[in-house]
């Protein structure tokens, strides 16, 4: 009876053992498999960024550079330096390509014919969005493109650009940007720029807030995206109560 239930046991340790190291080979494939992919990312990001550079080395100072970015691009010194504009997708899910790369094309051919002198502000933040929702049409992000449409309304502003960038990248220079474009009227980008900044520099406020409250067992449903009317009254109170 002891000598079977020890081959039994022992059995079982086995196929335990067996499956061990079957999950740990796949966890380790898996962990190759994304070392892969980020080291082409960043292959991929290189290249981007190497390819801007290396067109503005091939052409004068004064020949405009019109750049679109996905809006979780990380702008970097390099980038912007070789950039004469940069504007960034106001969607997400991405669905605007053809429109900013229009705007940008836009842009470019009244530059060329002289009915615009493109002005670029930029701020770049030591803030990170946590992951979670940041769909254009949802609060907390919404009322940042709704302020920014606004903005455009002003036929000085030629575009506002907000990139909150992606908290998975791995750069020294990570960090949420905002862009104003003019036409002439560097007050006013630099301006709107900041503005943009403060709007999001709020919106982490707001992130802190809902942190809070679900750490108090509050669900996440109505608090974030906020669709409960409720929500943005109880984030005065918490703003007035703790001065943010
Ligand atoms: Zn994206």
């Amino acid at each position: 009876m002891a000598k079977r239930f020890a081959f039994r046991f022992e059995t079982m340790l086995k196929i335990r053992r067996q499956r061990e190291d079957e999950h740990k080979r796949i966890v380790a494939a898996r962990l190759r498999e994304i070392a892969a992919a980020q080291e082409q990312l960043a292959v991929f990001h290189r290249q981007i960024r190497e390819e801007l550079a290396a067109i503005r080395s091939r052409v004068s100072a004064t020949v405009p550079i019109g750049v679109t970015f996905d809006l979780h691009a990380n702008l970097t010194r390099k980038r912007m330096d070789a950039a004469t504009f940069v504007i960034g997708y106001r969607t997400n899910p991405h669905r605007d390509h053809y429109d900013v790369g229009y705007s940008a094309g836009e842009i470019l051919m009244k530059t060329i014919r002289g009915e615009v002198k493109h002005v670029m502000a930029w701020r770049k933040m030591k803030l990170l969005k946590g992951g979670g929702i940041n769909g254009d049409f949802l609060s907390p992000m919404s009322p940042i493109f709704n302020a920014m449409r606004k903005m455009e309304k002003d036929p000085r502003v030629l575009s506002v650009s907000d990139f909150p960038v992606h908290i998975w990248l791995d750069y020294p220079e990570l960090g949420w940007s905002t862009v104003a474009v003019t036409d002439g009227d560097r007050t006013l980008a630099e301006k709107l720029a900041d503005e943009i900044a403060d709007e999001a520099v709020e919106m982490t406020a707001f992130e802190d807030f809902v942190t809070e409250e679900v750490r108090n067992g509050r669900s996440i449903l109505g608090l974030y995206p906020a669709t409960d009317e409720q929500t943005p009254k109880d984030f005065a109170a918490w703003r007035q109560k703790n001065g943010r």
